[in-house]
């Protein structure tokens, strides 16, 4: 596992290293007898250091000796040889000379890092920021076995400049590998030509179109639409937070008159149907100018359904699950105990609704 220290770095690089360096062993016993206060430390990192994880000090040649290797395709018992960073060699019977650190993981797994492709770590949203900021968000991934994520760039009035030197900022508490994508919120000269910066100079090549939270991310078809060709024209990959933010709102007026102001509210301003109808127009409007789309967040079958429609078609359409609409629905929203109601696992938008959609993405 290697952290990079300089923010600037193309973040296509860093995926790209990061294929080659990550490793993590599962150490399961590694954070329990720790105090909170040290346990960052003691896992290589200093809790609230910029440049935790780097060590100057750390050796360039490792052997990471006996432990079963996992990759997508196989399994096997062998060694792993690390030199500067890079995975060299990964075989049974290593011989390596005394300048090596050598870490028993006889009776565990190795395996890649993985990859958190959407976060929104220290996030200012609606008057509020996201609890977890570049080094908590980090820290906990890395306690999982995470290895890298990719957080969304919010721009700053609309501007993707401006966006991108405050999430570098932000970014210089991280502690783990990391990339960008970036909100599109606006559209003018200055935002389509500062998309070509972005991608050109900058390794953001991802962009995402929210269709929800009118007044604030929400974007018109319009606006996707120019957004769609230029991606396209980039090469970049095209992503879209799929609600009907117009149906969302008249939803949420709909429940203050009802006077439904509980967690509960939020499920049932936002039906399953309004994703629906968004995931099938943004689906539509990528095909009308052939662009891939990215589905973040599929949490309903009416969402899942459309996507599974279109790939079966033959359209570039990726849905991304997340593990709340795996695994939760949207029942813990009516418990009594506002705290439990309220926690944000149950509150995502879209509101997880259904369970059965785990084979959408083969
Ligand atoms: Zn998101």
């Amino acid at each position: 596992m290697e952290s990079y220290g300089d923010p600037k770095m193309d973040s296509r690089l860093r995926i790209a290293k990061m294929y080659s360096v990550s490793i993590t062993i599962i150490v399961l016993s590694l954070f329990s007898p720790l105090s909170e206060s040290n346990q960052f430390c003691d896992a290589g990192i200093g809790y609230g250091e910029s440049t935790c994880g780097v060590d100057s000090s750390s050796p360039s040649k490792i052997l990471i000796k006996g432990g079963t290797v996992v990759n997508a395709y196989h399994q096997q018992v062998a060694n792993v040889y690390i030199e500067d960073g890079v995975i060299v060699a990964v075989q049974d019977n290593i011989m390596v000379g005394d300048d090596v650190k050598i870490i028993d993981a006889t009776g565990k797994y190795v395996m890649p890092g993985g990859i958190d492709p959407h976060t929104h770590l220290a996030m200012e949203f609606m008057g509020t920021e996201t609890i977890d900021d570049f080094f908590s968000g980090q820290a906990a991934a890395l306690a999982g076995g995470t290895t890298m994520n990719i957080d969304f760039v919010i721009p700053v009035n609309g501007s993707l400049s401006a966006g991108y030197e405050s999430y570098v900022k932000k970014a210089e508490r991280s502690c783990m590998d990391y990339g960008f994508h970036m909100a599109i919120t606006k559209w003018d000269d200055t935002v389509s030509r500062d998309m070509e910066i972005m991608v050109k100079d900058k390794g953001i090549n991802s962009f995402k179109f929210f269709l929800a939270y009118k007044g604030s991310l929400m974007i018109s078809d319009e606006l996707l639409l120019e957004g769609f060709k230029k991606c396209k024209s980039l090469g970049a990959l095209a992503m879209v937070h799929a609600e009907n933010g117009d149906a969302v709102f008249e939803g949420q007026k709909r429940m203050i008159q009802l006077g439904i102001t509980g967690p509960e509210g939020h499920a049932l301003s936002r039906p399953p149907a309004l994703e629906g109808e968004a995931t099938s127009r943004a689906i539509r409007l990528a095909g009308f100018v052939n662009s891939p789309l990215y589905v973040v967040h599929v949490m309903s079958i009416d969402a899942m359904e459309e996507i599974a429609k279109a790939r079966k078609s033959g359209q570039k359409v990726i849905g991304e699950p997340v593990v709340s609409g795996l695994v939760l629905d949207d029942s813990a929203l009516w418990d009594p105990d506002f705290q439990t109601a309220a926690k944000q696992e149950f509150s995502l938008s879209p509101t997880i609704l259904d369970l059965h959609f785990f084979n959408f993405l083969v």
